[in-house]
């Protein structure tokens, strides 16, 4: 696979020294100081197994995360439009041969339904995910751009979506500048696995089945003018250590070619899908190994954001919440029309199993619970602090008070419209908490936003 130099990952993997503690914390106070690892030692913290270095790892993530994003987390909901496939992904209930589910893909009507369901939860930031086209008619480029209009003309009182990220097949240039046009915020395709044997293995017939056009689409989505990215490994297929140092040096890649990394990394671990590949994962991860990788991904690139799904158990999202995770989504279904069963909808197949069905109010008490703020802030992309623009802003920590200052806002309104009466109580004390902690000049700002929402003014942002 391009880029992806297998030889090298494994010798840092396997003959490189085993980092005794004082190794380890030299390292971490590299991290700390907010610097970028080099690969080898992010391979080094990955064969870290002893409880005393993977403590240090741990605590060393919850500062990075802290210096970098603040107490801040941001939440979003995946909309599923179309289970339609054509390529035959081994772990994936959609795969094209799958007979045994219903498919569908949802009309503009039917979109706009399940938009506004999720606006009556509170959600302003959506994740629109799709099949790739088979039969012909399905997850066109047109069909994507009107569902995107479709999210964004939704409105529930005076709230409306403010950002939809996509995650769907690769595209040609041409479309990815039409992507980019009908105004959505990340593009994300997780390259599933940077091992080449296996990477074919498990896309046997599809235009998926060949990693080095997979790879290539993120470049083609960078030329097309989209300058956030979001890339992903599928833990489960192959060694997560290799996975691990494969997307640092798909990363390494983007940055050298574009000037500017990935916005996020997506963690995604296999879950059952109704398909015989998923009762036998070949290379399952552990909750160790897992919360491991993500720490070392947080401190290896500590201006990245990583994304956390509901593919996780509530207990394991709880604990990577202060680990360095920045995104959550809450709320999600992987089946087209889920949230509406009441319409026309119908049953659509499920992709896979999730694991936190919390409600997005629960999800909100459980990160207000660890003193984080829940955020539904879309401020960046909408300034245009994208991109190079993000990362200038980002490293320096310049971000920060915007972010904490959205993050308030944000929390405020959803405060007000949707939460439960408990949790309007504790978030008012918490936005209260915060409050004090701020400088006179945000203080006051605060408070100018704040007597704008209680006039009924939404969507205010630095
Ligand atoms: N179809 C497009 C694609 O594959 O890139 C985009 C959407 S696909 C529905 C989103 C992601 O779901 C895939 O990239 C894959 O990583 C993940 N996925 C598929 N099957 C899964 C499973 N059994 N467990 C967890 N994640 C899975
Ligand atoms: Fe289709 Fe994506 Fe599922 Fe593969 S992972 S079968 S491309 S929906």
């Amino acid at each position: 696979m391009k880029y992806i130099d297998e030889a090298r990952i494994w010798d840092l993997l396997k003959t490189g020294r085993r980092a005794g503690i004082e190794d380890i914390a030299g390292i971490l106070r590299k991290s700390r100081a907010l610097e970028r690892l080099t690969l080898s030692e992010a391979a080094a913290l990955l064969r870290a197994e002893d409880p005393e270095s993977l403590n240090l790892i741990f605590e060393a993530a919850r500062c990075v995360k802290n210096a970098v994003y603040g107490s801040r987390v941001v939440l979003f909901t995946p909309l599923y439009i179309s289970n339609f496939c054509s390529n035959g992904c081994v772990y994936c209930a959609f795969q094209a041969n799958n007979t045994g589910i219903e498919r569908r893909q949802l009309s503009e009507k039917e979109i706009l339904e399940e938009t506004q369901w999720l606006l009556s939860r509170g959600h302003k930031r959506i994740l629109m995910v799709a099949g790739e086209k088979a039969p012909a008619g399905t997850s066109t480029i047109e069909y994507y751009t009107q569902s995107i209009r479709a999210i964004y003309s939704a409105k529930v009182g005076a709230n409306n979506i403010r950002r939809v990220n996509v995650n769907v097949a690769p595209l040609s240039t041409a479309e990815f500048r039409e992507l980019k046009r009908a105004g959505i915020g990340t593009y994300q395709l997780f390259q599933e696995t940077y091992h080449d044997a296996t990477y074919r293995q498990v896309h046997p017939y599809g235009s998926k089945s060949d990693p080095d056009e997979r790879l290539d689409a993120i470049d083609r989505a960078f030329l097309a003018g989209i300058d956030d990215v979001g890339i992903g490994a599928l833990y489960g297929l192959y060694d997560y250590r290799f996975e691990t140092l494969a997307l640092l040096m798909h990363i390494g890649h983007l940055e050298n070619k574009h000037r500017v990394g990935p916005h996020t990394i997506s963690v995604p671990r296999i879950e059952p899908a109704g398909v015989a590949f998923t009762e036998q994962v070949p290379h399952r991860v552990s909750d160790g190994e897992f919360k491991k990788l993500v720490a070392v991904l947080r401190l290896a690139v500590p201006y990245t954001g990583i994304i956390l799904s509901t593919r996780e158990t509530p207990a394991m999202r709880n604990e990577l919440f202060t680990l360095g995770v920045s995104q959550v989504s809450a709320e999600s279904c992987t089946s087209p029309g889920a949230h509406t069963p009441g319409g026309n909808n119908g049953n659509a197949g499920t992709q896979f199993t999730l694991n936190d069905h919390r409600s997005l109010d629960e999800v909100i008490d459980a990160l207000m619970a660890r003193d984080l703020i829940p955020s539904f802030c879309t401020a960046c992309y909408r300034t245009h602090r994208t991109g190079e623009a993000f990362m200038n802003l980002a490293r320096p920590g310049t971000i920060q008070g915007k972010c904490r200052l959205n993050a308030l806002v944000t929390l405020r309104e959803y405060l007000d419209d949707f939460a439960s009466s408990a949790v309007k109580k504790k978030g008012y004390e918490l936005i209260n908490r915060v409050r004090e902690t701020l400088d006179e000049e945000d203080k006051k700002r605060l408070s100018v936003f704040f007597e704008d929402i209680a006039k009924g003014a939404r969507d205010e942002y630095v």
